[in-house]
C-alpha cells in the first residue's frame, strides 16, 4: 500500500471558447460587450463573459495517471489560476489522492482564518478536489460515484435552464422543441424576462398545458416583501419552484420568504461550504438548495447535499458555464443522493461544450446519462486546446 501514487504535479489552464449567443439570451436594451470581453445584464446587475470561460485543473500522479477537475472562469480565471499555481498545487504535491477529503479541509484550512471562505478561492479548490476525485477513482479503476457511499440512480432527470431567445413567442417554441424531445421541465431567467415575469410564466403554461414543471430564476431581484407579492401573483400558474428571489446576504428576507409562499423556495447557487448552508437550514429558508459542483468541489457538495437530507430539504443542483468536467462530477455525486429529484441542464452550455470532451455523458430525452468509466469518466478532448488562453491576456 506504500507504493500508491502520490500526486506529483499540479497545472491549471483558462479555457475561453467564443459564443454566437450570449449566456442568458440575446443582449437586452442598454447591454453591451466591453473591451475585456464581460457584459452586465441590467436584469439582476451581474457580469457575464461573452464566451464560455472555465479554468481546468490536471493532477498528474507519480505514475503518469492524470486526474481532471474544473472550476469557475467566469470573470478574472486568472485569480482562480494563480491560487491553483502559487498556493493549492504546490502544497498538494506528495499527498495521496485517496485522501482527497481531508486534501479538501487542509486546502479549506490554509487561509480559513484570513477571511477566505468564499469567492475565487473556494473555485480555486473546487478545481483542485474535483481533479483529485477523478484521479482517486482512476488509479483504484472506479467511477467516482462507488467511492461516493453508493450509486443510487443510473441517470438523473433533468430540467431545461433557460429559454435563450429574443422573444416570449420564440421561447415558447423552443420549449415546444424540448417538450418533442421528451423533456418536461423549464426554467426561465427573471434577468431577461423583458416581457413580464408573470407574463412569461402565464404564457409558457397555457402554451405547454398543466404537466410540465415550470419554475423562474428570479435573479435575486427583489425585496422580501416584493417577492412575496410577487410569488403571489405566480402561485396560480402551479410553479414547481421559484429561485432566488432576494439578495445572497439576506438571510432573514429569505427566511421571510420562505415563511409566505406557498409555492417551494429554491437557494444556494452561490454558496461554497456547508458554512453558508446552515444559518439557512437553521431557519427554515428554504425547501431545495442548489449546490454549485464548480464552486464547492466533490467533498463540499456531498457534505452540503448530507446536510440537506437531514433537514429534509431537496437537492437540485445547479450547472454553469464549463467544458462539462464540473458537469459530470455533479453527476457522479447527485448519483448517489437520496434526495436529488432532478438536475439543473444548461442546454446552451452543455450540448455545445460536448464536442470538446471525450465523455459518454449525454443529456436526452429529458435525463442526464452518467459518464461511464473509471474515475469521472470525462477528460478534455484535443480540439479545446487551441481555446486555452495564455494567462495574463485577454
Ligand atoms: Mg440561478
Amino acid at each position: 500500500m506504500n507504493k500508491f501514487p502520490k500526486i506529483a504535479r499540479v497545472e491549471s489552464f483558462i479555457v475561453s471558447i467564443p459564443r454566437d449567443t450570449p449566456y442568458l439570451g440575446p443582449l437586452g436594451p442598454g447591454e453591451f460587450i466591453n473591451s475585456r470581453g464581460y457584459l452586465i445584464r441590467k436584469g439582476n446587475r451581474s457580469i457575464y463573459p461573452d464566451s464560455d470561460m472555465s479554468v481546468l485543473v490536471k493532477v498528474t500522479a507519480e505514475d503518469g495517471t492524470v486526474g481532471w477537475g474544473e472550476t469557475y472562469g467566469i470573470v478574472a480565471p486568472d485569480a482562480v489560476t494563480s491560487i491553483i499555481d502559487d498556493v493549492l498545487g504546490p502544497v498538494s504535491i506528495g499527498r495521496d489522492p485517496r485522501d482527497v477529503m481531508v486534501i479538501q479541509e487542509d486546502l479549506y484550512d490554509m487561509m480559513r482564518v484570513r477571511g477566505f471562505f468564499g469567492g475565487f478561492y473556494m473555485d480555486a479548490i473546487a478545481g483542485v478536489d474535483i481533479a483529485i476525485w477523478d484521479l482517486f477513482g482512476k488509479l483504484v479503476g472506479q467511477p467516482v460515484v462507488k467511492l461516493l457511499g453508493g450509486q443510487r440512480m443510473e441517470s438523473i432527470p433533468a430540467y431545461v435552464s433557460g429559454l435563450p431567445a429574443a422573444t416570449l413567442e420564440a421561447r415558447l417554441e423552443m420549449a415546444r422543441g424540448f417538450c418533442a424531445r421528451g423533456f418536461d421541465a423549464f426554467k426561465y431567467a427573471a434577468a431577461v424576462s423583458h416581457e413580464g415575469i408573470v407574463n412569461e410564466m402565464r404564457v409558457l403554461r397555457d402554451g405547454l398545458g398543466p404537466k410540465v414543471k415550470l419554475m423562474v430564476d428570479l435573479h435575486w431581484k427583489f425585496t422580501a416583501q416584493e417577492a412575496v407579492q410577487l410569488i403571489g401573483q405566480l402561485e396560480p400558474f402551479n410553479p414547481y419552484f421559484v429561485e432566488a428571489p432576494c439578495q445572497p446576504e439576506d438571510i432573514e428576507g429569505q427566511a421571510h420568504v420562505g415563511a409566505n409562499i406557498r409555492v417551494p423556495l429554491a437557494l444556494g447557487e452561490e454558496w461554497r461550504t456547508v458554512y453558508e448552508v446552515r444559518p439557512r437550514m437553521e431557519r427554515r429558508a428554504m425547501s431545495i438548495i442548489q449546490p454549485e459542483m464548480g464552486h464547492t468541489g466533490i467533498s463540499q457538495f456531498m457534505q452540503i447535499a448530507r446536510m440537506a437530507n437531514a433537514f429534509h430539504v431537496k437537492v437540485i443542483p445547479h450547472a454553469s458555464i464549463g467544458i462539462g468536467i464540473f458537469q459530470a462530477a455533479s453527476l457522479h455525486a447527485t448519483a448517489a443522493l437520496a434526495n436529488c429529484p432532478m438536475h439543473e441542464y444548461q442546454h446552451s452550455v452543455f450540448d455545445r461544450n460536448l464536442r470538446y470532451v471525450k465523455t459518454t455523458m449525454r443529456c436526452t430525452e429529458g435525463a442526464f446519462v452518467l459518464p461511464e468509466g473509471p474515475g469521472l469518466g470525462i477528460e478534455p478532448h484535443d480540439d479545446v486546446w487551441q481555446f486555452v488562453r495564455a494567462k495574463g491576456a485577454v
